[in-house]
């Protein structure tokens, strides 16, 4: 393989150029994102980065000595708009394109957004420009800021709004926000981190439509499907993501709720892997950190062997922070596994929970317990290994 094209210059597709590099790869290494920015990292976006704690030179994912380093070819700002199925000719915007041995899919996801134009003030959050959209809203003074989708943006989102002073409504269409990542129980306990802090938390109701007047076509309020009307000065939409798979329709490649890959992050094009959010590696999709720096290397090694010598074993690890409460979840918890809490108390919000299927640990989550964590996070990821002579 004498080159390869990583198409997606953020989390999983720097891992992915780091990986090549580690393995040996040492041919043309093209890397084409269609943000302007070298990789930054997302998480703080919603957090310090929103309550001006982290500014934007502290984003970065990688310093200019590992750039040199890494002897890339930059294409920023550059949209891959198809690929050719033979899977050797990406093809870019401006009518450009690029021949390539190999492709790393790294396009990761784009926020669903609310049907119809959206009024100033209202805004979805995944980039940096967004998020710098979103501060400039939010340094006018207290606001009513009312945030659509009670899931990790939504939390993340409110708690960063509620630390700079505004006034803050979090509306969730299902009864219970976080569910699908935690269960009832425990979802129940991290909810009430909002109420804690003066949140207001709405459930069971969806959004009809967003309210807007004025000059500059201002928001000024949301009317949720029940008929209720809360005042808005800025509205944040945090209602889930599709992988961004749109610029691969005709390419021949598997695509169904992200890129359809085996376990180790290969395409039925073996030239092809792809990996982080937009993978959906062996029918699951994560849509975590770790995961998309984790199944980099992995896919590599795999595309560099020509088929699949490896495949993702890392146990499923994600964190947020809210309301000064740092929540941890590791495992492969499934609906009607049991939480107990073996240590702390969901009182006091600082607890370490087991879940269990048959009297078997399967996950851990920890509020605020990031040693005891880490140990039982280690002791899962062990007894997750198979078993060797
Ligand atoms: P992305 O980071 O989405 O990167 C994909 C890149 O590809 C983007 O730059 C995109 O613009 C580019 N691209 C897309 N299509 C094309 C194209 N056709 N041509 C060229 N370029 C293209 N996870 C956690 O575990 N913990 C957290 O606390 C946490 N906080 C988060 C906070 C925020 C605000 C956000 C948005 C995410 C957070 N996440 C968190 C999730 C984590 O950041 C993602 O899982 C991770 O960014 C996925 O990396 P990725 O490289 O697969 O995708
Ligand atoms: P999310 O975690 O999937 O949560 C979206 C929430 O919005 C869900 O609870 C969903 O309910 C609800 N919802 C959907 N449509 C709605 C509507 N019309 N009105 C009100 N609520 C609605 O997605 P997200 O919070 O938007 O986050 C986006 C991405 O960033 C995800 O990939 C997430 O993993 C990532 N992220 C991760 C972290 C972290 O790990 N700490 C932090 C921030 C962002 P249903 O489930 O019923 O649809």
């Amino acid at each position: 393989m004498k080159s390869v094209a990583v198409i997606g210059a953020s989390l999983a597709g720097l891992y992915a150029a780091r990986a090549l590099r580690a393995q040996g790869f040492d041919g043309r290494l093209v890397i084409v994102g269609d943000e302007r920015h070298r990789p930054y990292d997302r998480p703080p976006l919603s957090k310090d980065f929103l309550t001006g704690t982290t500014g934007q030179d502290q984003l970065a994912l990688a310093d200019a000595e590992e750039i040199a380093e890494l002897d890339a070819e930059w294409l920023l700002g550059t949209e891959a708009t198809g690929l050719d199925t033979g899977g050797r000719t990406v093809l870019l915007d401006g009518g450009r394109s690029l021949t390539t041995d190999g492709v790393v899919i790294a396009t990761g996801a784009a926020p669903r957004r609310l049907p119809g134009p959206p009024p100033a003030g209202s805004h979805t959050l995944r980039t940096l420009d967004d998020a710098q959209a979103l501060r400039a809203d939010l340094t006018r003074g207290p606001v009513r800021v009312v945030v659509i989708g009670g899931g990790f943006i939504g939390a993340e989102v409110a708690s960063s709004c509620t630390a700079l002073g505004h006034h803050v409504t979090v509306v969730e269409a299902a009864p219970l926000p976080l569910v699908p990542q935690l269960g009832d129980t425990m979802a129940g306990i991290c909810s009430a981190l909002h109420a804690d802090h003066g949140v207001t938390l709405l459930t069971g109701t969806g959004v009809a439509r967003l309210h807007s007047g004025g000059a500059g076509n201002h928001v000024t309020g949301v009317e949720l499907a029940d008929g209720r009307l809360l005042p808005a000065d800025v509205v944040v939409t945090g209602i889930g993501v599709r992988p961004r798979t749109a610029w691969l329709a005709g390419s021949g490649l598997p695509l169904d709720d992200g890129v359809r890959c085996d376990a180790g992050g290969v395409t039925p094009l073996p030239q092809v892997v792809a990996v982080g959010d937009v993978a959906r590696a062996a029918g699951t999709r994560a849509e975590h950190w770790t995961s998309a720096t984790e199944q980099a290397a992995t896919a590599v090694e795999n595309l560099l062997a020509g088929s699949t010598v490896a495949t993702h074993r890392n146990l499923p690890y994600f964190w947020s922070d809210q309301y000064g409460v740092r929540i941890q979840f590791a495992g492969r918890r499934l609906p009607g596994d049991t939480p107990r809490i073996i240590e702390g108390s969901a009182d006091d919000r600082s607890f370490l929970a087991c879940y269990e299927r048959d009297g078997h640990p399967t996950a851990v989550l920890a509020l605020n317990r990031p040693r005891p964590f880490m140990r039982h996070r280690r002791a899962l990821a062990r007894a997750a290994q198979p078993a060797t002579a």
